[in-house]
C-alpha cells in the first residue's frame, strides 16, 4: 500500500506521520512502514483485509495523502497447458495477448525426477504466467488461445528426512532412507 500527497507529488512524507495518524484507528496488522522514493510511503500489512481496512478508514483523504495499491503488487499467477518446450519464455512475455493486464512474469513449468540417485529437471508443456491485476479466462500467443488455470503451488519433499516443506539443502532433521520406507508402505 502506497501513501503521497494529493496535490504536490513532489513533497515528502515522513513516514513516522503517516504511523502516527494510522495509530489511533487501523494500526492492526500493519508490519512495516517505509519510505519508497522520495515522496512515497510504503505501509506493509499482515493480511489483505487489514490493508483493505486502512483504505476505507478516510485516512488519506482526511490527511490530503493519496492511499493506493500499485497495480505491480496486485498480481496473479496462471498455468497455460500445451505450449511447446522451444517457445521461449522471452517469446511468450512479448506476444502473450491478455487484455489491459500486464505480463510480469514468465515461468516454464519443470518436473522433477530422480534417476540413478540424482536429481533432474525436465520441461514440460506448461508454463506459469503472473499476470497484473488478474487472470484471464484465455490468452493468445502467435494468434493461438491457451485456457488459464489457477497455478496451484507445488508441494516441495525433502529427500533427507522425507518430510514436506522444504528441501534436502535446507534440512534440519535426520536422515531418512526412502527405500526402507517405501518396503515398510
Ligand atoms: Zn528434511
Amino acid at each position: 500500500m502506497y501513501v503521497q500527497n494529493k496535490d504536490d507529488k513532489a513533497t515528502s512524507i515522513h513516514p513516522l506521520k503517516v504511523g502516527r495518524f494510522a495509530h489511533p484507528e487501523n494500526m492492526q496488522g500493519i508490519l512495516k512502514i517505509v519510505n519508497k522514493g522520495r515522496a512515497r510511503i510504503a505501509l506493509e500489512f499482515e493480511t489483505d483485509t487489514q490493508a483493505n481496512k486502512f483504505v476505507d478508514s478516510n485516512l488519506g483523504s482526511r490527511n490530503d495523502w493519496v492511499v493506493f495499491l500499485p497495480t505491480h503488487l496486485v498480481t496473479c499467477k496462471g498455468v497455460l497447458r500445451g505450449v511447446d518446450e522451444d517457445i521461449t519464455k522471452e517469446e511468450i512475455k512479448t506476444d502473450l495477448k491478455c487484455g489491459e493486464r500486464e505480463v510480469v512474469d514468465v515461468h516454464r513449468i519443470k518436473r522433477r525426477i530422480r534417476e540413478n540417485g540424482l536429481t533432474k529437471y525436465v520441461s514440460m508443456k506448461a508454463v506459469s504466467v503472473t499476470f497484473s491485476l488478474s487472470l484471464p479466462k484465455h490468452v493468445f500467443i502467435y494468434k493461438c488461445s491457451f485456457e488459464v488455470r489457477t497455478y496451484v503451488h507445488p508441494v516441495i519433499q525433502c529427500f533427507g528426512c522425507l518430510r514436506f516443506g522444504h528441501t534436502k539443502t535446507q534440512c534440519n532433521g535426520r536422515m531418512r532412507c526412502l527405500r526402507k520406507r517405501r518396503r515398510r508402505v
